[in-house]
C-alpha cells in the first residue's frame, strides 16, 4: 500500500457514480508481462463501504418490487453489451491478470453465461401453488429476494467470478455490493458502467474496492443479509465463521488441488495434450487447474511423463498480448517467488524435479513476473508441494500401483473442488463418479467447470457453506422462501379449531 500519487486512480463505483471515497491509501496495480505499475487502487474506509451499502439499501424497495420480466430485459441488455465489449474487456483482464488474450477472451464469455442464465429469471422465480389444500383453502409458495447483498473475489478470475455473483443476484431482486480483488480490479468497474448503460438504476450494483477492512465492514454491516465468496481456503473459512456469526447467509469458496487420474487404457495424447492446458493454462491460476497428476501403473507413469517432458520444451511462455504464447506471467512478483519457493521445498523433500522452469526461456521477459511451466516426479501424499495449494504452473506426477490407490488418494486430500479420470472404460468412470469425493467431476474431461445453468462447487475444505454458486443453487441462494396459506371468508364460517389442523 502507498499514499496516493499522480498514477492513474481506480475509483468505487456507489449510487451509479465513480467516487474516490474518503481514502488517502492507494495501492499499486501492475502489469505483470511488464512489471510497471498500470494503475492505483483506492483502499475503502469503513465509511467507503458503509456508503455503498446505504445506497443498495435504499435501492433496494424499488428493485425488487420491479417485476421480474423488467429486471430480466435489463440483463438481456447487459448481456448484448458483454458481448460487443468482450475484447475490451479481455484485453484489460491480460494487462491486470496477465493470462494470454484468448483465454481472457474466454472468461468473459463463461461469465456471459450467468447472465444468459439469468435472463430466464420470471420462469426461474416461478413459485409453487397447490389448490385446495384444505376445503377452498390454497397454499402458495414465494421466492422473494434478501435485501443487499454482498460479492467478495479473487484474482484470478476478475471478471467470470463477480459474474458468477451479481447477475443472478440482481436478477433475483436483490442489490449488490461488489468488493473484487485488489489485485486486478478495473474489470469490476467496467462491469458496473456496462451495467448502468443497461439501464440498471443507480445504487442497485456498487463496487468497493480495497482488502481486508473494506472486507471486514462489509461482514459487521447489519444490512447485509448475504455473502457471496470466492478465494483461498483459509480466508474462505474465516469469511464463512464471521458471516454465519453475524447472522448472514454465506458461501465462501476455498481452495483446490485437483487430481487428474490417467487409467492405462487411457488415449494418452488425449490426456497429455489436456493436462498441459490444464496445469500450465492461465499459469496455474485457476481453482479448477490440474496440479496433480495421478498415472496408474508404472509403464503409464513412464509413458505420461516422456510425453509431458516434450510438451513442456514447446510451451511457448511470454506476454499475453503476443501471437502464439500459450502462458503468460504470474499476477504479482511476491507471488511468482512463493510459486519458485515450492520448487527448492519439493527437492528439499525428496521429490524430483524433472523440468524446472526458472530455466525457461521466456520471449520479452524484461521485468515481468515470468516463471516457466515445472515438472515433478515421485511426489508422495506426505510433502507439503502435495497437500498445499501451489497456485502456479507446477505439476506434481503421484505414481499409484492401481484405481483403488488413485481413489483412496484422491479422497484423502483435505481439498475436493474438482477432479478428472481419464479412461476408456466405462465402468471404471463410473464407478470414479460414484466414489470420488469432488464437487465437479471430469471424464476425459480436464476442466469439469459447470455450464452457468448447472451450478459451481467443490466439496470439503473447498467449500464452506450450503449452496453451490451460480445456477439454481444461486436462485436459491439469493432467495428465501415464503409460503402462505389462504382461505377467503365467504366459505369460512366460524369454527374454533383447537387440534393441529388436518384440512380433513
Ligand atoms: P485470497 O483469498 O487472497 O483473496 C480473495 C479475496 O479476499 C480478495 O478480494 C481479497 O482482497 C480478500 N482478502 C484477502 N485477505 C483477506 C483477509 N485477511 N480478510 C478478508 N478478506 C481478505 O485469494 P486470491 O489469491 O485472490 O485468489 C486465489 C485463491 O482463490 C486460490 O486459493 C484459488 O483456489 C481460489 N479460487 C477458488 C475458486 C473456487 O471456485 N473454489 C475460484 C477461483 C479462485
Amino acid at each position: 500500500m502507498t499514499a496516493t500519487t499522480g498514477a492513474a486512480p481506480i475509483d468505487h463505483w456507489i449510487a451509479g457514480k465513480s467516487t474516490a471515497g474518503k481514502t488517502s491509501v492507494r495501492g499499486d496495480v501492475f502489469n505483470p508481462a511488464t512489471g510497471s505499475v498500470s494503475g492505483q487502487v483506492a483502499y475503502a474506509t469503513a465509511a467507503d463501504v458503509q456508503a455503498a451499502v446505504t445506497a443498495a439499501a435504499e435501492a433496494f424497495p424499488a428493485w425488487a418490487g420491479t417485476p421480474s420480466h423488467v429486471r430480466a430485459r435489463v440483463m438481456f441488455r447487459f448481456r448484448d453489451l458483454l458481448e460487443t465489449h468482450r475484447d475490451r474487456l479481455a484485453e484489460i483482464i491480460t494487462a491486470e491478470h496477465g493470462k494470454v488474450f484468448n483465454d481472457a477472451q474466454g472468461e468473459v464469455t463463461r461469465g456471459m453465461e450467468v447472465v444468459e442464465f439469468a435472463c430466464g429469471i420470471p420462469q426461474l422465480l416461478k413459485g409453487e401453488f397447490s389448490e385446495n389444500v384444505g376445503r377452498r383453502v390454497d397454499a402458495v409458495t414465494l421466492r422473494q429476494p434478501l435485501g443487499v447483498v454482498a460479492g467478495i473475489s479473487p484474482f484470478n478470475f476478475p471478471a467470470m467470478v463477480p459474474l458468477w455473483m451479481f447477475p443472478v443476484a440482481l436478477a433475483c431482486g436483490n442489490t449488490f455490493v461488489m468488493k473484487p480483488s485488489e489485485k486486478d480490479p478495473t474489470l469490476s468497474n467496467e462491469l458496473a458502467e456496462l451495467l448502468a448503460e443497461a439501464g440498471l438504476p443507480d445504487g442497485v450494483f456498487n463496487v468497493v474496492h480495497g482488502d481486508k477492512a473494506a472486507v471486514d465492514a462489509l461482514l459487521e454491516d447489519p444490512r447485509v443479509e448475504a455473502v457471496s465468496f470466492v478465494g483461498s481456503t483459509p480466508i474462505a473459512e474465516h469469511i464463512h465463521k464471521t458471516a454465519v456469526a453475524n447472522g448472514k447467509r454465506v458461501q465462501a469458496l476455498g481452495g483446490a488441488k485437483n487430481h487428474m487420474v490417467v487409467m492405462p487404457d487411457a488415449d494418452l495424447d488425449q490426456a497429455v495434450a489436456s493436462l498441459m492446458g490444464a496445469a500450465y493454462g492461465s499459469a496455474g491460476e485457476r481453482c479448477m487447474a490440474i496440479s496433480v497428476a495421478v498415472p496408474v501403473g508404472e509403464e503409464t507413469a513412464q509413458r505420461l511423463r516422456e510425453h509431458l517432458v516434450k510438451a513442456l520444451a514447446d510451451l511457448k511462455v511470454g506476454p499475453g498480448r503476443n501471437d502464439g504464447v500459450e502462458m503468460g506471467p504470474l499476477v504479482t512478483a511476491a507471488h511468482r517467488d512463493k510459486v519458485a519457493g515450492y520448487l527448492d521445498t519439493g527437492t528439499q523433500e525428496g521429490a524430483e524435479l524433472v523440468v524446472d522452469g526458472r530455466n525457461t526461456r521466456i520471449d520479452e521477459a524484461g521485468e515481468g513476473f515470468f516463471l516457466g511451466g515445472s515438472l515433478f516426479d515421485h511426489v508422495t501424499p506426505g510433502m507439503r508441494i502435495y497437500r498445499e495449494e501451489i497456485f502456479g504452473p507446477v505439476l506434481s506426477i503421484v505414481r499409484a500401483g492401481s484405481f483403488a490407490e488413485a481413489l483412496t488418494l484422491v479422497n484423502e486430500h483435505e481439498f475436493g473442488n474438482g477432479t478428472a479420470i481419464f479412461t476408456r472404460d466405462g465402468n471404471t468412470a463410473r464407478t470414479y463418479l460414484a466414489e470420488v469425493k469432488a464437487g465437479m467431476v471430469g471424464i476425459n474431461v480436464p476442466i469439469p467447470v459447470p455450464m452457468a445453468f448447472h451450478s459451481f462447487g467443490g466439496w470439503k475444505r473447498s467449500l464452506f457453506g450450503d449452496h453451490h454458486i451460480h445456477g439454481p443453487e444461486g436462485v436459491r441462494f439469493y432467495t428465501r422462501n415464503k409460503t402462505a396459506t389462504a382461505r377467503w371468508p365467504r366459505d369460512a364460517g366460524v369454527t374454533t379449531e383447537f387440534a393441529m389442523p388436518t384440512h380433513g
